[in-house]
């Protein structure tokens, strides 16, 4: 049975990808599994150094992290991928490369994100200070198809990685634990999802 699977996040900056990484990387390495999160914050600083904004190098960028999250996986790791990847056809691609793939869309609306800019990222960019900025003058392609979706600006943390946990064990690429964090009608909508896109 392989163990390996990539959980990829994608969204809006500050939708709440790397801090739901963080907390799903943690959960998992309690429970005793191999993890290795790619951040594209981080990712720009090494495997993507020198790639910058345009739609070709951020193409090349998520290409880059779907190859690496493929190499791991399929030597047993579970690699979690945080970031923006604007391009549904860029992820399909990877989706398609590494097969056991499972995408959480962390949705927000432009409002709340606004509001948290943590970084100052949004106000910049609605200034014109910041070209090609994702949601507010670049595309950004919401998947379609989403394992999971959580909806940051009403779900609190714990919500939206229980939602994300539940998932992973309802897909049996993680075991299920006795104490579940989600309710029952919580999992009737999970495995009525994983139903609609033909999992089970
Ligand atoms: P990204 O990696 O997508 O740029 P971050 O994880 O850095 O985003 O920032 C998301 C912010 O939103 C954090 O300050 C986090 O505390 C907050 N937040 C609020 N609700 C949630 C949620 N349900 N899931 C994730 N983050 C949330």
């Amino acid at each position: 049975m392989p163990k390996g699977f990539t959980l990829w996040f994608t969204g809006l900056s500050a939708s709440g990808k790397s801090t739901l990484a963080e907390r799903v990387r943690d959960i998992l390495l309690e429970r005793g599994m191999r993890v290795e999160v790619l951040d594209g914050d981080e990712i720009r600083k090494n495997l993507s150094k020198g790639l910058g904004f345009s739609k070709e190098d951020r193409d090349t960028n998520i290409r880059r992290i779907g190859w690496v999250c493929h190499l791991l996986t399929r030597n047993d790791v579970v690699a979690i991928a945080a970031a923006i990847s604007p391009y549904r056809a860029i992820r399909e691609e990877n989706r398609e490369l590494i097969g056991r793939f499972v995408e959480v869309y962390c949705q927000c609306d432009l409002d709340t994100l606004k509001d948290r800019d943590p970084k100052g990222l949004y106000e910049k960019a609605i200034n014109g200070e910041i070209k090609n900025f994702t949601g507010v003058s670049d595309p950004y392609e919401a998947p379609e198809k989403a394992e999971v979706v959580v909806d940051t600006a009403s779900e609190d943390i714990d919500s939206s990685v229980n939602k994300i946990i539940a998932t992973l064990e309802q897909l049996t690429y993680i075991p299920a634990t006795d104490g579940r964090g989600y309710s029952e009608e919580e999992e009737e909508s999970i495995k009525q999802r994983l139903k609609d896109l033909g999992y089970i």
